[in-house]
């Protein structure tokens, strides 16, 4: 059982894990793997209004956020400014752990480092998910490591995952579980 709600600008009961990442990089597919259910995430287009949607599992003590996409080659200036101002505004009220998806094939996007520079700006912890790794070999993933690790080395945590095979995924949940049962002990 899950609820399914958009984000109001109200506060939040419970601490709160945010997807977020460029357009087209699998963040419906890795919801949808990470929630369990297929009915989860539904891909927005650029042009439509791109809410904040958030989850809440019957059975766990936070929620999940699904951040609207960046990086659509298509969208105007002022599409761009409206989706920075909505996201800051969330993760400022809400202090998100964040979920920075990334596709593994690629060098660090500019973007995506603007991105994580704004999250550390506001003291937002980040975890670095390296998504599509099924399509790496064995050496590209290692260099991929190494060049990813040294690019976003603010991340808390850095994993590879595919939502195709779901390699990862297991752990990834696992990881977030485990950081909101141990901030809650302090
Ligand atoms: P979104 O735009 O970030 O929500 O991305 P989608 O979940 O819609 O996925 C974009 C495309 O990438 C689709 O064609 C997916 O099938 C593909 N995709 C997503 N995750 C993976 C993955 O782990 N491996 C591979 N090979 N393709 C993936």
């Amino acid at each position: 059982m899950m609820r399914r709600y958009r984000y109001e600008n109200k506060p939040l009961m419970k601490p709160v894990v945010a997807l977020s990442g460029r357009s087209n990089v699998g963040k419906s597919s890795l919801l949808n793997s990470l929630l369990g259910t297929r009915a989860a995430a539904v891909s927005q287009s650029p042009g439509c209004t791109r809410a904040i949607w958030l989850y809440e599992p019957h059975d766990e003590g936070f929620l999940w956020a699904d951040l609207p996409g960046y990086g659509y080659a298509t969208v105007s200036q002022s599409q761009r400014h409206l989706w920075r101002r909505e996201t800051l505004a969330f993760i400022r009220q809400v202090r998100p752990l964040v979920c920075v998806l990334i596709d593994s094939r690629l060098p660090p996007q500019e973007l995506d480092k603007a991105w994580v520079q704004v999250l550390q700006a506001e003291g937002i912890p980040y975890i670095l998910v390296a998504n599509k790794v099924d399509k790496l070999n064995q050496s590209q993933r290692y260099h991929q490591q190494e060049v990813l690790s040294q690019a976003f080395d603010g991340a808390v945590w850095r994993i590879f995952v595919s939502a195709r095979t779901q390699a990862g995924i297991p752990s990834l949940k696992a990881w977030i579980k485990n950081y909101f049962a141990s901030q809650q002990e302090l």
